[in-house]
């Protein structure tokens, strides 16, 4: 057999056309399909970049290749050289950019055999996703993720070349830091050098690109690794990648001109969609209002409506009490919905109250008469008022949930998005981006009776609320008092959300040492200890910190929207499972005795 450098590819396997009729080429791939038709051997040969078919006429060439080419099955990797001909007539497929030809084999070597895969290569492989994960580089050979794979490349190229052109540098941040947890559990590696010391991975390059800030770089990004040893849920992955961002001397409106620019020129120049900038921006308090969720999805309608008012004048004692008792009772129109059945209505119920609420009301607008268990404690008039208010049309259904008001408005978020689905109400043609902004500073845990960090540790008080940071310290309120001057202070803090899902989040920096320390003590992290985990970016803005502001994109879901892939597994070329398992290599595994000798460790058995 010739060696490699003899046969090594003139074309690849998507490349020849009509016009290189008459070519002599060689040609190197794998096995994609084979057939024999009448003494012909037909083999589909394939790579990244095509399919082109060849014809071994088994009579016309030296046996020995004859009988290697008989017994080449899928996957094996080969190498043909001949002549590329016009395809006879009837037998062009335009389905393959190489249809209008085929290769009349001359010689024929298999480069490398294979075993028969444990699943098919196509487009639509049935195989369970636990072994396409063991044996993912056959899974990667497949179009789809090829094609995943390659848009991936093209978004983070697009990234890369805008920022660059708008005069950011991409800087990389250490992958062995120290332990600063920021939410979640930090990923270790033992020190083999300083025993019993430890490194994490960083959850993301979060206080790193704050200090290139202090720096004076001005202007940074990376396509950065983020670490977080969380319980995984079903679409999170121990690993992950971000654009990450961070701009000094900028307020939230920079970062959003930025991003706007730059998610308008990715969308135009991978997948030729003009998006229309600047993007719609709500706070936080408005979302919740009218779509009950953080993350809206405005690709259909059906806004929440506040009946409170109108309600607390009805005769319904369970309603008139939960108003007099602070509470909210909110709604939802489902267009043409009356035509509910008593079954659906039931099925509907048991929804919500597996989400928490404690019951479900409804009225249905039929012409034969309105169909509600209210309507005996509701007269005419405020009917009417109520039907105005929440644009209540004959034909149409209102769903009411009567809670507390975060409950209601919670379950209300669910029931829309589960509405929106069921009827296909979701313009899956659109892509609507909005800003979320203004989250609350702090979230309150009743449990734990203690504040904590809604996003970030770093994220700058909205700066009227700026004063309420100092009130609460003198305020004699319990955190569980809705009133506690902490419990009112917003963040500068932003999420970037598509079709109901936040790609991105960010905020303005902390770049004061003292107001730092002060949001940390109110989580509950003493100056001490404050010192001892953040004692070097605390150090950093005593030395001249520009107020920074900056914003982290998920890469893997924004691609993952970009390909209308239901699973960020699908544009990971190595993703995990579940439970932060890689079944191809086999990670984490044991290590050698001797390695934990050398760092010093033990493992203690349960
Ligand atoms: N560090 C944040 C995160 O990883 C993103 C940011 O605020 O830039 O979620």
């Amino acid at each position: 057999m010739p060696t490699f450098s003899e046969l090594k590819r003139t074309h690849n396997c998507g490349e020849l056309r009509l016009s290189d009729a008459g070519k002599k080429v060689k040609l190197n791939g794998w096995v994609d399909n084979y057939r024999n038709l009448g003494g012909l051997l037909f083999i589909d040969l394939r790579d990244r970049y095509g399919i082109t078919q060849v014809v071994i006429d088994p009579n016309k060439i030296d046996q020995k290749m004859a009988d290697e080419a008989t017994r080449s099955r899928h996957e094996f990797v080969v190498a043909v050289i001949g002549e590329v001909i016009t395809r006879p007539k009837g037998t062009v497929n335009p389905k393959l950019s190489t249809g209008d030809i085929e290769i009349r084999v001359d010689e024929f070597y298999v480069l490398s055999p294979s075993h028969t895969p444990p699943f098919e290569i196509t487009d639509n492989c049935k195989a369970n996703e636990q072994l396409r994960l063991e044996f993912r580089y056959l899974d990667l050979r497949r179009k789809p993720l090829q094609d995943n794979i390659r848009i991936r490349h093209n978004v983070a190229l697009a990234v890369r070349n805008y920022l660059s052109h708008q005069d950011f540098y991409e800087i990389e941040t250490p992958l062995l830091i120290r332990s600063t947890p920021e939410g979640a559990r930090d990923y270790v590696v033992p020190s083999r050098v300083s025993r019993g010391k430890f490194y994490a991975l960083p959850q993301s390059p979060q206080l790193f690109k704050q200090i290139l800030m202090v720096s004076g770089f001005d202007k940074y990004f990376q396509l950065a690794r983020c670490l977080r040893d969380e319980d995984l849920r079903s679409d999170r992955q121990p690993e992950h990648t971000q654009i990450d961002i961070e701009m000094s001397f900028a307020t939230p409106e920079d970062v959003f001109t930025v991003m706007e620019a730059l998610m308008k020129d990715v969308f135009k120049s991978i997948l030729d969609i003009d998006l229309k900038i600047p993007f719609p921006r709500y706070t936080y308090k408005e979302v919740m209002d009218r779509w009950g969720i953080d993350k809206p999805e405005l690709r259909f309608g059906m806004e929440i409506v506040d009946l409170t008012e109108l309600f607390s004048e009805c005769d319904f004692k369970v309603f008139v009490d939960n108003v007099n008792s602070g509470g909210v009772i909110k709604g939802l129109v489902l267009k043409e919905g009356a035509g509910y059945s008593r079954k659906q209505i039931d099925e509907l119920t048991q929804l919500v109250k597996e989400w928490g609420a404690g019951g479900l009301s409804y009225i249905l607008r039929i012409d034969s008469g309105d169909k509600s268990p209210l309507l005996k404690y509701i007269d005419e008039a405020l009917q009417e008022k109520i039907y105005q208010k929440s644009a209540l049309e004959k034909g149409d259904a209102l769903f009411l949930i009567s809670d507390k008001k975060n409950i209601t408005e919670q379950i209300l978020g669910q029931l829309r998005l589960h509405l929106g689905r069921k009827h296909n109400l979701i313009d899956k043609n659109s892509w609507k981006f909005l800003w979320v902004t203004q989250f609350p500073l702090f979230d309150f845990d009743e449990e734990t009776d203690s504040f904590l960090a809604m996003h970030n540790i770093v994220s700058h008080p909205n700066e009227e609320d700026l004063p309420l940071i100092d009130e609460g310290f003198d305020s004699s309120l319990s955190g569980a008092d809705l009133n506690h001057p902490w419990r009112k202070a917003r963040a500068m803090q932003y999420d970037l959300v598509v079709n109901g899902c936040e790609i991105a989040s960010g905020g303005q920096r902390i770049n004061r040492r003292d107001l730092q320390q002060k949001i940390l003590n109110i989580l509950g992290i003493d100056n001490d200890r404050a010192e001892r985990m953040f004692g070097f970016l605390l150090r950093a803005f005593e030395y001249g910190a520009p107020p920074h502001a900056g914003i982290a994109v998920g890469l893997d879901r924004l691609v993952a929207l970009m390909t209308n892939c239901d699973s960020i597994r699908d544009v990971i070329a190595f993703p995990k499972t579940a439970n932060a398992v890689s079944l191809m290599d086999g990670s984490p595994s044991e290590i050698d005795p001797e390695q934990l000798e050398e760092l010093g460790l033990i493992i203690r058995e349960e």
